[in-house]
């Protein structure tokens, strides 16, 4: 069989079959009686593998085998967990590779871009590890004589995790790896989209618990589309379901769960800018505007969508990258002398080619025009060319985040004029600066500056590392997630006064004798 790259060697090693129970437990693997669906790579068109979708009663015993393991799970020591966790961790790093396969090939990105995947779910296990250890409520001063007062973080219960096809393992492992250590239990909906990739961490993380006395239901995974996601969403016995993916879905998301007063973490689409300045090092706001724009073919929540250029820098910065995606290759992604690889399907496809005819009916002019690639080496049909149009902020295409790699360009005379069209989106996950002028980039990072959930400076708006919390404002949904302090997400806070004196005094000095 012609498999240049080893695929099929990387899917045994991970022990993905041509057929997949999809639905598991732990070790239990639970066949729902639903058809197969089928994942095919957009990189060549080509059936990876079949997946069973789960049904209602799959969803049931899942939670059902879930509750009774969260009743255990939770009592472990936090640092027990944090060594389970490790392991976690340890047997990632060994897979790495045949993970980073899999994701590039199940989903598009480049393999580069797939270890690094995998990588990310290695530091955040790592970061998991330590703060296992770290889960430290505060103790107060109580104004009560002979009392004392702390608060203490206790685990949630269940937590449902819905993921994007993008990111088809960190996003997962940036939720389960802190849920885990806090005592919690995870049902992972991966994107239909990239089921295999979630299938085989499974595969992983299950023997691993398995190992440690938890052969079932601390981490469990159901396949199926937005109505297993909706079962999810609507279900009271989930106390906490971080959901990512786009702004429609996470519309719905946080209105079920909001409706039953459960707690939503929310990672949605994203509309993010640079702003070059006069002052900007273009040599490095060209590398990473190049990078923010085409890498993952446009499919980051944080990819670069608008260039906000001041007028002096304008021409030369359009000519630059004008130049530069020239050079870009284009093809299958796990060969790394391309730069650029497929979008996930058709239907992204489609929605690419519609965001360049309303650009240009809005008036936007092209400097490097897109369009879809056919012939040798692109018979999925998803590969496109990275385009770059000229536009106004308030395009009504340019508001929308387009999956896609489309780069609007902006022109601004001052800073407070760029800040203000980089905030004028409704999305605000990512944002950067690219100057070498110290007072445009705390101005950028002022509280009169960037609205965003992230703003860099001199660097593009892609690329997190997992140390940060994680998410954005308005319409990206308000989570935060991965490091810092998000951990607080995946724990309820009880507050605790104990009286060790012989009175009870009552607070703010209320009398009540009798
Ligand atoms: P999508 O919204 O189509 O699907 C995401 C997930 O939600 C899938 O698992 C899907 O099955 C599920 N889903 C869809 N409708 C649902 C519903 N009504 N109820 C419950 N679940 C439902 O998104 P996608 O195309 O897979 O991913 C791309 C989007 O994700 C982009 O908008 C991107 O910006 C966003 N994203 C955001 C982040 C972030 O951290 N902010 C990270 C990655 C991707």
């Amino acid at each position: 069989m012609n498999d240049p790259f080893g695929i099929h060697l990387s899917l045994k090693n991970l022990g993905i079959h041509s057929t997949n129970l999809g639905s598991s437990t732990g070790l239990t693997w639970l066949d729902s009686g639903a058809s197969y669906f089928s994942s095919d790579s957009p990189a060549d068109g080509q059936l990876i593998a079949q997946v069973q979708g789960a049904s209602e009663d799959t969803y049931e015993a899942i939670i059902s085998q879930a509750s009774v393991a969260f009743e255990k799970w939770r009592l472990v020591p936090a640092p027990h967990r944090g060594e389970i966790v490790r392991e976690i961790g340890n047997s990632l790093r060994e897979v790495k590779a045949d993970l980073g396969k899999l994701v590039s090939y199940e989903m598009g990105k480049s393999y580069q871009e797939g270890l690094g995947e995998v990588q990310e779910m290695i530091d955040i296990c790592d970061f998991a590890v330590g703060l296992s250890r770290q889960l430290y409520g505060l103790t107060m001063h109580s104004e009560r004589p002979g009392h004392r007062m702390y608060e203490q973080w206790h685990p949630l219960g269940i937590v449902g995790i819905i993921s994007a096809f993008n990111f088809p393992v960190a996003v997962w492992s940036w939720n389960a790896a802190l849920a885990w250590v806090c005592g919690d239990v995870c049902i992972w909906k991966p994107s239909e989209k990239a089921p295999l990739s979630g299938i085989a961490c499974q595969y992983i993380v299950a023997k691993i618990f398995a190992k440690h006395g938890f052969p079932e239901g601390v981490s469990n995974l159901i396949i199926g589309d937005y109505r297993i996601g909706e079962l999810i969403s609507h279900d009271s016995r989930v106390p906490l379901v971080s959901a990512t993916g786009s702004t429609r879905m996470g519309k719905l998301v946080g209105k079920a769960v909001g409706e039953r007063l459960g707690r939503s973490l929310l990672e949605l689409g994203g509309n993010n800018a640079i702003i070059i300045t006069e002052h900007a090092d273009l040599d490095m706001a060209i590398r990473g505007a190049l990078f923010g724009a085409v890498g993952t073919a446009g499919q980051r929540c944080t990819t670069t969508r608008r260039l906000i250029i001041q007028a002096n820098v304008y021409e030369e910065v359009k000519s630059r990258l004008a130049t530069a995606y020239s050079k870009l290759v284009i093809g299958n992604p796990l060969d790394e002398k391309n730069h650029v690889g497929p979008l996930i399907d058709q239907d992204a496809v489609k929605n690419y080619l519609i965001a360049i005819e309303r650009v240009k009916a809005e008036g936007g002019k092209a400097v490097v025009e897109g369009g879809v690639l056919a012939g040798s080496g692109f018979e999925s049909g998803c590969y496109v060319k990275p385009a770059i149009y000229e536009a106004e902020n308030h395009f009504e295409i340019v508001q929308h985040e387009t999956f896609a790699p489309i780069l609007y360009l902006i022109k601004y005379e001052n800073l407070q004029e760029a800040i203000a069209l980089q905030n004028g989106v409704p999305q605000g996950l990512s944002s950067a600066i690219m100057t070498t002028n110290m007072r445009e980039a705390e101005a950028f990072l002022s509280v009169a500056g960037s609205d965003c959930g992230i703003a860099n400076v001199n660097i593009g708006t892609s690329g997190a590392e997992i140390g940060g919390a994680f998410g954005g404002e308005k319409e990206t949904g308000g989570g935060r997630e991965s490091g810092s302090d998000s951990w607080k997400a995946y724990m309820r806070r009880q507050t605790n006064t104990i009286n060790y004196s012989s009175q009870l005094p009552l607070a703010q000095g209320i009398k009540f004798d009798i």
